[in-house]
């Protein structure tokens, strides 16, 4: 396959650089980072799935807010967390977030493909992804990486 052992520390640090010019307008950012977050990924595709979260966590901010990053290395997992402060997102909502063209952004705006291409990205990395949000208090997404190992 394509995919090589990256720091998922790296690609972080690299979507942030991506998308920072439409972020620090309004958003705080606070990052919590494992010191050693090595995965088996194309680094590429898991750039695009935070680049897409940051941006999903910006639209979700309207009025500002922070977006909290962290990585934790523990049991053969990499889990990545992106927590916002945003709007929430309604429980009816959260069952179509992975479908394709979901989207509550006007037309041109939002594709509503970011989340289920994302879904396919992680799939394909053996990876998990899970979220909970509450409406007027915030989002997290979690995501589930098998470390890799030697
Ligand atoms: P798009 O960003 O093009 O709308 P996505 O698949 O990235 O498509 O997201 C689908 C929908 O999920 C968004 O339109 C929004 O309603 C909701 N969503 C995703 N992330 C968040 C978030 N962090 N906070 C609130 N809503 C979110
Ligand atoms: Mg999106």
């Amino acid at each position: 396959s394509s995919y090589t052992p990256i720091s998922l520390n790296d690609c972080i640090e690299d979507s942030i650089q991506l998308v920072w010019n439409e972020l620090k307008y309004n958003c705080e950012l606070v990052k919590n980072l494992a010191e050693i977050s090595t995965i088996k990924a194309n680094f590429g595709q898991i750039e695009q799935v935070i680049v897409n979260m940051l941006i999903n966590a910006k639209h979700a901010m309207e009025e500002g807010g922070t977006i909290t990053i962290s990585t934790v290395n523990a049991e053969n997992k990499v889990t990545l967390t992106i927590s916002d402060t945003g709007s929430g997102i309604s429980e009816k909502n959260q069952e179509k977030l992975f479908t394709p063209f979901f989207t509550t952004k006007p037309v041109g705006v939002g594709t509503g493909l970011g989340l289920s291409i994302s879904y396919g990205i992680l799939q394909d990395h053996g990876a998990e992804i899970s979220v909970e949000s509450q409406l007027g208090v915030g989002t997290t997404f979690k995501i589930v990486f098998p470390a890799y190992s030697e």
